[in-house]
């Protein structure tokens, strides 16, 4: 998706394979083109462009909402299971695994503030160290190789400044924002088109998100979000 073409619309070129995960990119990137659409029509071009920090709340929200349309219109059990684990690999991937990236990518600042040498060797370790802890390798509920541990060196991510955090912060807002939209209807509805999506960078990240209605400086969202996730492992062990 590209919508710096400010005076014009945004684009979106994808891959359309006429499956599930198609139809998931497909409402994503359209979230992305959205936000622009949006951002460009109610923003003067200085304050359009919005920030990374709020992003990919637009795409996720919009994940979230087809995941649950989708769900609600399933009969066959096999197709609930395959909705559900999809959820579930989101929120692994989006919410464990790049707060796992984030704690990481601390570790090492840290390391650097004490004037510690950067070394593959140490980097190896930290991060193993990580991974073992997030996956649960002591509890023996997943064995992680020793290899893992240079993990870090093919995710480009940990050489810009801080960036991963950012995908937790934003499948939290999208979650909770999804779950208002749900439970609320037309205002909530109303809320998140008027100041999340067409607010461009018209004022902080977390201003914004607050307006829209979802409060980050608060562990309300985040506990929305892992209810969430509870409720689709509940799900999945109900229809095994
Ligand atoms: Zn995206």
């Amino acid at each position: 998706m590209d919508g710096s073409a400010y005076d014009v619309h945004p684009y979106v070129l994808g891959n359309y394979l006429d499956d599930y995960n198609s139809l998931s990119m497909l409402a994503h990137e359209m979230g992305h083109a959205m936000h622009s659409a949006y951002s460009n029509a109610k923003q003067p071009y200085p304050k359009a462009d919005y920030a990374i920090f709020v992003a990919e709340v637009a795409s996720t929200l919009n994940e979230a909402l087809l995941a649950e349309r989708m769900l609600e219109r399933q009969r066959s059990r096999a197709r609930q299971m395959f909705l559900l684990v999809a959820q579930l690999e989101g929120f692994r991937q989006t919410l464990f695994r790049q707060a796992m990236f984030a704690e990481f990518e601390l570790v090492v600042y840290q390391r650097a503030e004490r004037g510690e040498a950067l070394t593959a060797d140490t980097l190896n370790a930290d991060y193993l160290e990580i991974v073992r802890r997030y996956y649960g390798h002591d509890e023996r509920l997943v064995t992680v190789d020793t290899l893992y541990g240079v993990e870090w060196a093919a995710i480009p991510h940990f050489f810009y400044n801080f960036y991963v955090f950012q995908y937790v912060t934003g499948i939290v807002a999208a979650t909770a924002l999804a779950e208002r939209i749900r439970d609320e209807g037309q205002p909530a509805r109303e809320r998140y088109i008027e100041h999340l999506l067409s607010a461009g960078r018209s004022d902080a990240p977390i201003t914004l998100l607050q307006r829209a209605g979802v409060d980050l400086t608060t562990s309300t969202p985040y506990e929305v979000t892992m209810q969430a996730f509870t409720r689709a492992i509940e799900r999945v062990e109900a229809l095994i």
